[in-house]
């Protein structure tokens, strides 16, 4: 059976990460999409326990007491965290593992799983970011500044990660990322077993 492995796709707020993510799961149904705990809001559209676990922060704060999250981070203003349990179940039956998180809590998972693969989502331009945030139309102008402040500080972590996949298109960006899945199965750790000659 193939082995599981654990993707991580990072990138600023706006960039069109949720989209991207979205295709590649309707792509590929053995792929398995980590559901975040935050503190944050509930936007409209968005479902409890498919696209986040909606927590007040004492639930929150019980997770990282129980040390139930693999990460977890601060983002303008809200906790988000990854609940550690599914991610290991998933990998051990066999299943990829996308995480879509922030920086700081990327560089928790990579310092605990070397073997993760970190992919930076880039918009074509900065302009673009600023004009995707706005057109949103789910923050209030002094979200998105923060938003796009954050964003400045994430592009200065970048430099850590092992693949840019750019969104021009959602198409362009999903089929990057899927080669980027097949090419590291492809690795020669998981394939090396082929080799034996007897
Ligand atoms: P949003 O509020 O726009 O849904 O997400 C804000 C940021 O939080 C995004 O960059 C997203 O990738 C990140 N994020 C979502 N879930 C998690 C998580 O579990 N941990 C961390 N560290 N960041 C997360």
């Amino acid at each position: 059976m193939q082995k599981g492995k654990l993707f991580i796709i990072s990138g600023p707020s706006g960039v069109g990460k949720t989209t991207v993510r979205n295709l590649l799961l309707e792509r590929d149904p053995s792929l398995y999409f980590s559901v975040s705990a935050t503190t944050r809001p509930q936007r409209e559209g968005e479902q409890d326990g498919v696209d986040y676990h909606f927590l007040d922060t004492a639930a929150f704060r019980k997770l990282i007491e129980e040390d139930a999250l693999l990460e977890h981070a601060e983002y303008v203003g809200n906790c988000y965290g990854t609940p550690e349990a599914p991610v290991n179940e998933m990998l051990a039956a066999g299943h990829d593992v996308l995480l879509d998180i922030e920086v700081q809590g990327a560089a928790q998972v990579a310092a605990k799983r070397p073997d993760a693969v970190r992919i930076f989502v880039i918009p074509p331009s900065w302009e673009e970011l600023e004009r995707r945030l706005q057109g949103r139309g789910t923050d209030t102008p002094e979200k998105i500044r923060q938003r796009l402040e954050r964003a400045k500080a994430e592009f200065a972590q970048a430099e850590h990660y092992d693949y840019y996949v750019v969104n021009d298109t959602v198409e362009h960006a999903a089929q990057e990322c899927a080669a980027i899945f097949a090419a590291e199965h492809c690795r020669p750790a998981e394939r090396k077993h082929l080799l034996k000659a007897d």
